[in-house]
């Protein structure tokens, strides 16, 4: 099409990460600009496009949204290979989905590329009840390289960051 732009770039990310920690409203305030409460699981896995401009080149985004639970681990990972960013979410008002961080990240080592960015994002932090101490989390992403942020899907805090931060970096790569 004539008026369609143009793109530099296409990149596929996967959204990765514990049920319930966020990842579907996360990407769905990335792409929509919305927050919906009640939450509709994800059944096996599930993508959206958005178009961004990043130090000034137009990179065409595929996301990939993941269901948590384990027994789509073996559908979620076949997705890990194409993608240039990974997006790991925890949620900062539930340890456990960062203790499970590692779990993830082994799957990461397993199936994704050497050359994936990793991004650890603790969502949620609009809630009072912050559970994971947030800088431990970053000197934890830090000595793997990976970037850090706390994030609010519901409160658009930090999501848009977490994206062009990302493909900044992968654009460095390239
Ligand atoms: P997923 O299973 O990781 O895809 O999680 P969902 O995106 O379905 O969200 C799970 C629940 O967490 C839903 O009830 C959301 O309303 C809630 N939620 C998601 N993101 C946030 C956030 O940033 N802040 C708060 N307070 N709740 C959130
Ligand atoms: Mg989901």
């Amino acid at each position: 099409n004539f008026f369609s732009p143009s793109v530099d770039y296409k990149m596929q990310m996967v959204i990765i990460g514990d049920r319930h920690v966020g990842k579907t409203c996360f990407l769905e305030r990335y792409t929509d600009h919305r927050f919906q409460q009640e939450s509709k699981s994800t059944v096996g896995i599930d993508f959206r496009m958005k178009t961004v401009t990043v130090a000034g080149q137009r990179v065409r985004l595929q996301i990939w949204d993941t269901a948590g639970q384990e027994r789509f681990n073996s559908i979620t990972t076949a997705y890990y290979r194409n993608a240039r960013g990974i997006i790991l979410i925890y949620d900062v008002t539930n340890p456990e989905t960062y203790l499970n961080i590692s779990k993830w990240l082994d799957l990461v080592h397993e199936y994704a590329r050497n050359d994936a960015e990793v991004a650890i994002v603790g969502n949620k932090a609009d809630l009072p009840d912050v559970q994971v101490n947030p800088l431990k989390a970053r000197n934890f992403a830090e000595k793997w390289g990976y970037l850090f942020y706390e994030t609010s899907a519901k409160e658009s805090l930090n999501v848009e960051t977490v994206f062009v931060n990302l493909v900044y970096k992968i654009l460095k790569q390239i």
